[in-house]
């Protein structure tokens, strides 16, 4: 446990490269001692000092006392018949977050929670029932991929970072971009921008914002082909409807020549019929994008269903005949509830 004491002390992971470099300035050492300390941090995944044998003894002695180390601890791993592993956290206050390790052909994606819970309650997913509990710090996010990196066979292969996990991270702006700045530093985890997507509910000037603070590859959930049927799924379109939204993703600059992508959730009944398909067709007609469509996941409790396999296609092949670029996304880890909108921080316990 970690004492009362030890809480009050700076927990490194917090800072950015240029913050530990004015922590060390104040403690009259070199300012090459930052990035020294930032690659045990994130490239060994050190959470000792002792670990940090390019410092001196006497200054390791001296940070130990004035400074911590602190990041989510794994409780359980669940592994899904597809290979998906669903990871609970803790958080040093208690909490339970969940971060999600999906395999590709070379190397793993790993999905990371930005929030414990969300306050965005889009109506088909498991997270929203939880509520709102509080935003994630810069380290508890990057700490995630710390973790998973340094204590899971897989994590020398974790070679993509998706935030889609809990929360809304556009809704915790100025810690996720400080823990992309983590992620991104040459000291830090070293991830090209390229390997980094945020995905977001929709929130529109943070979206905007996001396009002139930082270069990465965006994904927005859009889920519906007009405002009716997103209003009824997701209540953020109430505050910033579709063509504000719309507006927004096309002012985003995407990195290198890459399109940002529409993530589409299939629910039967709801948004996935034919004409759907054409007006969603219609809508993105002034967008450089593509689509990822994704069939909704079941879960206890829920109303919606997933459509049939017949309905998807026809879904599809709309937007293909109309010249989009339309990736059925196989939903990994479904059986463990793993998947998009399933996570909820609570697994087992
Ligand atoms: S889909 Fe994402 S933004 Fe919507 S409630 Fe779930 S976690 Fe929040």
């Amino acid at each position: 446990m970690i004492s009362r004491t030890e809480n009050l002390l700076p927990n490194l992971l917090e800072f950015t490269l240029e913050e530990m470099q004015e922590f060390i300035s104040s403690l009259g050492k070199e300012k090459f001692r930052a990035p020294q300390i930032m690659k045990w941090l994130y490239q060994s995944g050190s959470i000792s000092f002792d670990d940090m044998t390019t410092l001196s003894r006497d200054f390791r002695t001296k940070l130990s006392k004035i400074a911590r180390v602190s990041r989510p601890q794994i409780v359980k791993i669940q592994e899904s018949k597809d290979g998906t592993k669903k990871v609970l956290l803790r958080l040093e206050d208690g909490l339970f977050i969940e971060s999600v390790l999906i395999p590709g052909k070379n190397n793993w994606t790993i999905c990371v929670s930005t929030q414990a819970g969300c306050a965005m309650d889009c109506k088909f997913c498991l997270t929203a029932r939880q509520g709102f509990k509080r935003n994630l710090k810069p380290s508890e996010i990057t700490g995630q991929l710390i973790t998973l990196r340094k204590e899971t066979p897989e994590g020398p292969d974790i070679k993509n970072i998706v935030m889609m996990g809990m929360g809304e991270p556009l809704a915790n702006y100025d810690n996720v971009l400080k823990a992309i700045n983590n992620l991104t530093c040459d000291f830090g985890m070293g991830f090209s921008n390229r390997k980094i997507t945020v995905s977001t509910c929709g929130l529109a000037p943070q979206i905007v914002q996001l396009g002139l603070d930082i270069c990465i590859n965006l994904a927005v959930s859009l889920n519906a082909p007009d405002d009716e049927i997103r209003n009824k799924l997701m209540p953020v379109n109430k505050k910033y409807p579709l063509k504000v939204l719309l507006d927004a993703c096309k002012k985003y600059p995407m990195p290198g020549r890459r399109l940002l992508t529409f993530e589409y959730i299939l629910i039967d009944g709801v948004n996935s019929s034919l004409q759907d398909a054409k007006k969603l067709a219609a809508l993105l007609k002034d967008q450089r994008c593509k689509l990822n469509l994704i069939i909704f996941n079941e879960y206890p409790g829920t109303l919606f269903k997933s459509p049939s396999l017949k309905t998807v296609e026809a879904f599809q092949q709309t937007l293909i005949d109309n010249h989009y670029t339309t990736m059925l996304r196989k939903s990994k880890g479904s059986d463990i509830l793993a998947a998009c909108g399933q996570l909820s921080g609570a697994f087992g316990i």
